[in-house]
């Protein structure tokens, strides 16, 4: 579904990326790994077209994406959860979510996302900015997937949640990608996020330097070592 060719990207004179390859076929969970700084977001950011290649290609369906504008890419399904949450803290949650419907002009019904989600059941008429961290994590996936995603692009979902909770987001996502949604996800917690995807890459300084079936990179000594604490 997703083609990432040789492609780069720099902030001014700085490289970020430089040649990455990454495939994602549909109905995969990849995880992409790597150290803070290693490019995983502007990696995301520029297949979603938000930051701009500076060489290389990215296809979806077969179809360059180059000409298309981070909006005509979501229309297109590609849809990216962003670090940090970024949810819409004035607004309830329930416009929060028809915002994310409303960006693909998608006719999403809120019923079916809330029932993924059912912390945000009963607090659907309470601004965002009162949630809680992991409940503002599960409405940041929850707007994403009222666009109902194609590709959906998971930027450290995980990041500053209590254990408890980040069991839950990760639960959670497996859930998802056995329910046919195809995903691209970075997070901090390699050992979690190897485990529930199909397959991995591990970036470094811009680079891809492993890939492979997630279950073949947990038991790389090389990703145990820089990765998993072992
Ligand atoms: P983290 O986990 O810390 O978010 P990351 O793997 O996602 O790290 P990026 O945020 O993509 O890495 O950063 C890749 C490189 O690009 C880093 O060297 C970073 O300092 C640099 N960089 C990122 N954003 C900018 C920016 N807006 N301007 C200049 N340099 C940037």
């Amino acid at each position: 579904m997703l083609d990432v060719i040789a492609l780069g990207s720099r902030y001014g004179r700085i490289p970020a990326l430089a040649g990455v390859d990454l495939r994602v076929g549909r109905g995969e969970l990849v995880a992409l790994v790597g150290a803070n700084g290693a490019g995983k977001t502007t990696l995301l950011r520029t297949i979603s077209g938000v930051q701009p290649a500076s060489s290389g290609s990215i296809r979806f369906d077969g179809q360059d994406l180059a000409r298309r504008s981070a909006r005509q890419r979501v229309q297109l399904g590609i849809v990216q959860v962003p670090e940090g949450r970024q949810v819409f803290g004035p607004l309830s949650v329930e416009d929060n979510l028809l915002l994310g419907a409303f960006a693909r002009g998608s006719s999403a019904g809120l019923e079916p996302v809330l029932a993924l989600f059912p912390a945000l059941q009963n607090k659907r008429r309470q601004p965002a900015g009162t949630l809680s961290g992991g409940q503002q994590q599960m409405l940041a996936i929850g707007r994403a997937l009222m666009a109902e995603p194609r590709l959906l692009l998971l930027d450290e979902p995980s990041m500053g949640l209590a254990p408890r909770l980040v069991a839950e987001i990760f639960a959670q996502i497996a859930a998802l990608k056995m329910r046919g949604t195809t995903i691209l996800l970075v997070d901090q917690n390699a050992r979690a996020a190897l485990a529930i995807a199909d397959r991995g890459y591990v970036l470094e300084t811009g680079r891809v330097v492993l890939s492979g079936a997630a279950t073949d990179l947990l038991r790389n000594p090389q990703v145990q070592q820089a990765y998993l604490g072992m």
